[in-house]
C-alpha cells in the first residue's frame, strides 16, 4: 500500500470499516434515504427514528468499499440524538470537508469529530463520493425524498 493510501485509509476509517456502528435495519423507521454510487459500487440505505424534530436514532445498511462504509458509520454517530437542523448542519460540514481546497474553520474541524479522518479522501477525488454518499442518503432521508443517486 503506497504512502498516500495509508493516508487515505487512516485508523479511524479501518476501525469504522471493520466494527461499523449502528449498522442494521431499524424497524418501523419514520423515512428511510438510499444512496448509490455507480462509479464504485457503493449502497447504502440510511433509516431514521424521529421524536418530533429530534432524531431518536439511526441505522445504516450497506456495502461497499472501506470508505463509504465507514463514513456511514461516522454519520450515525454525528447525528444521533440531534436535531434536524443539526444534522443539516453535520451535511453541510462534511460538504466542506470533502470538497473545499481551502483551510477548513476551526468550528467545523471541531464539530466534525473523527469524521476529521475523512478529509483525507479530498486528495481522492474519484473517491470523494464514496465519503459523501451516507451523507447524502441522510439528506435524503431527511427530506422524504427516497433514492438518490451521486451521479
Ligand atoms: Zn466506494
Amino acid at each position: 500500500m503506497s504512502d498516500e493510501l495509508n493516508d487515505l485509509y487512516q485508523d479511524i476509517i479501518l476501525d469504522h470499516h471493520r466494527r461499523p456502528r449502528n449498522r442494521g435495519a431499524l424497524e418501523n423507521p419514520s423515512s428511510v434515504g438510499e444512496g448509490f454510487n455507480p462509479l464504485c459500487g457503493d449502497e447504502l440505505t440510511v433509516f431514521l427514528k424521529m421524536d418530533g424534530d429530534k432524531i431518536a436514532d439511526v441505522k445504516f445498511t450497506g456495502q461497499g468499499c472501506a470508505i463509504s462504509q465507514a463514513s456511514a458509520s461516522l454519520m450515525t454517530l454525528r447525528i444521533k440524538g440531534k436535531t434536524v437542523a443539526e444534522a443539516r448542519e453535520a451535511i453541510a460540514d462534511m460538504q466542506a470537508l470533502l470538497a473545499d481546497e481551502k483551510e477548513l474553520p476551526i468550528a467545523i474541524e471541531e464539530r466534525v469529530g473523527d469524521a476529521i479522518a475523512l478529509k483525507g479522501v479530498r486528495k481522492f477525488p474519484a473517491r470523494v463520493k464514496c465519503a459523501t454518499l451516507a451523507w447524502h442518503a441522510l439528506a435524503s432521508a431527511l427530506a422524504g425524498s427516497g433514492k438518490v443517486s451521486t451521479e
